[in-house]
């Protein structure tokens, strides 16, 4: 199985990939559940300037932009974000200028955090890094900033906040077909999946992709900003957006859109204990790499779950969304 399945041919879609991410099982983890398997879908190793979730959002994003003309793509996000290195490194592989908008995040490390991890690749990407001034709001700073670069003659195309809106979460989409095929050619029996959630379009995509497939697994999305019935909402809105856009006769009832809200600590970006106890077991337990603003606060989740047994099933799946590079603006906490 070489290539990514994809169903949308009509809609225009950049290679930015290696294909199908592999599926392993988190051995060592698991022998401390007697009542789990834990698997890992290894998203983080997607192919792109190390990997990550939004490498696949943008190849149907950058495509996007590609077929409108543009010449120069603006994103927005915090300074450590991983969607802005993964769209920096896209921009650069098609050749095109990049710009990033970057907001502070309270309550992140003093040493590192302005200039290491994803913001040392940014640059290395050759991306114009614009820092987001105190009550501004990124949304605000990018638009203004596409109206100036507009005025300069530049073909700007404006990526939202971690590529979330209906072509973004296409990626995800073929995300949810890939899984459900590597489920059955490999009997893995997956009753539940876990992953991190933060702009939604990941969980979105997901389960808008495993409706497609006909495969009913529940998906628990755990929130890196907000509460779970404010994710929920969230990821809905633009689960029934996707839905009408792909025009696919499956429906994806309310109720399978679950968030947990009791895991992302102080807020966005702040480490916890958890997250710091959960990354550190799994590099410890099984040689991965998690991240400290998604993928550890959402392990955090899955292993607390998991050891007050409130897991759906026996064989969890956990989607590893990326966000490494991001450990060495953290080095402080660890
Ligand atoms: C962006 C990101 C997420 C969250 O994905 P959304 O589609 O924004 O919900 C999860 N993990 C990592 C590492 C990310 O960078």
């Amino acid at each position: 199985m070489a290539t990514t399945t994809t169903v949308f041919s009509n809609i225009p879609k950049v290679s930015l990939t290696h294909g199908v991410t592999a599926i392993e099982k988190m051995s060592r983890v698991s022998e401390l559940f007697p009542s789990y398997n834990l698997f890992i879908k290894r998203d983080d190793c997607t192919g792109l300037a190390l990997g990550g979730n939004k490498s696949r959002k943008l190849e149907y994003l950058m495509a996007d932009a590609i077929a409108q003309g543009a010449d120069t793509i603006i994103t927005c996000g915090g300074i450590q974000s991983n969607h802005a290195r993964q769209t920096a490194a896209a921009a650069a592989k098609l050749g095109l200028t990049c710009h990033l908008v970057l907001e502070p995040v309270a309550g992140t490390p003093a040493n590192h955090y302005a200039d290491s991890g994803n913001m040392l690749l940014n640059h290395l990407f050759g991306a114009h890094c614009h820092q987001v001034k105190a009550n501004d709001s990124c949304v605000d700073t990018m638009s203004n900033l596409a109206i100036q670069l507009k005025k300069e003659g530049k073909k700007t195309y404006s990526v939202p906040l971690g590529g979330s809106n209906v072509i973004g979460s296409l990626g995800y989409v073929n995300c949810g077909l890939e899984l459900a095929k590597q489920i059955s050619e490999q009997a893995l029996n997956i009753d539940c999946i876990v992953l991190a959630t933060g702009s939604g379009g990941t969980q979105a995509g997901l389960l808008a992709g495993l409706a497609l497939a006909g495969v009913d697994i529940p998906v628990l999305g755990i929130c890196v900003s907000r509460s779970g019935f404010e994710q929920e909402e969230l990821v809905n809105e633009l689960l029934q957006k996707l839905l009408q856009f792909i025009d696919i006769p499956n429906q994806v009832a309310r109720e399978k859109v679950k968030a947990n809200g009791d895991f992302y600590g102080a807020g966005y970006g702040i480490a916890s204990q958890a997250m710091i106890d959960a990354v550190t077991s799994i590099a410890n337990l099984e040689g991965i790499l998690l991240d400290p603003v998604y993928t550890g606060k959402a392990m955090a989740g899955l292993l607390s779950l998991a050891k007050n047994n409130k897991l759906i099933g026996k064989n969890i799946l956990f989607l590893h969304t990326g966000g490494s590079p991001g450990l060495f603006a953290y080095q402080d906490v660890f």
